[in-house]
């Protein structure tokens, strides 16, 4: 009988792919807007890794402050698993988790955690604070950092780089038309204002 709860760990490579996954998610993030994160959820079946869920940062296009790619794909995963729990099961994420998705990884039993970038800003796996070493809270997630770090990193710099310079195109745009003859040149085009 199949155990999704197996204790059986991943190999090296069945981690490495699940990141692989995990980017391709952080990628649709980046073709909505969003900042590219993006997470897998795995468990194992018969001793291999199985993905359960997916998901990607998505708090802007769902008005959601809490749409972080790993609540993303944790609910997906407890819907699916039809339990509040997910004890067993290993999440990949392309960024350092935040305090608030630490503490949900946590609430959720996860045996394993994954990240690929370490995040200096709102990191709560090790770069702010450890969450996941803090005595005080009673859990037992593993955490580990770095794999496949330079692809997520370079995936986010570049988009921060982009989001720049598109900003700057922005601004040099409305600084164009604060210079011309505004009223004349919307006459032109769109006929006369009321
Ligand atoms: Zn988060």
């Amino acid at each position: 009988m199949t155990d999704p709860t197996s204790p059986l760990s991943p190999t090296a490579a069945q981690d490495e792919y699940a990141m692989r996954l995990a980017l391709d998610q952080a990628l649709n993030a980046r073709l909505v807007g969003e900042v590219p994160v993006g997470a897998v959820i795995t468990h194992m079946v018969d001793g291999v890794p199985q993905v359960l869920a997916t998901g990607y940062n998505r708090p802007i296009t769902t008005n959601d402050p809490t749409a972080h790619a790993e609540v993303v794909a944790l609910r997906h995963a407890a819907d699916l698993l039809g339990n509040y729990r997910l004890p067993g099961c290993t999440l990949y994420v392309t960024l350092e988790p935040c305090a608030m998705c630490a503490m949900a990884l946590m609430h959720a039993r996860f045996a394993r955690v994954v990240f690929a970038a370490p995040d200096p800003k709102t990191g709560a796996a090790g770069s702010v604070v450890d969450l996941f070493a803090e005595p005080r809270l009673n859990h037992h997630t593993h955490v580990e950092g770095g794999l496949l770090a330079d692809a997520a990193g370079s995936l986010l710099r570049d988009f921060f780089a982009e989001r720049r310079a598109a900003l700057r195109a922005e601004r040099e745009a409305a600084a164009d038309a604060a210079r011309l003859p505004v009223p004349e040149v919307i006459e032109s085009h769109f006929g006369p204002m009321d």
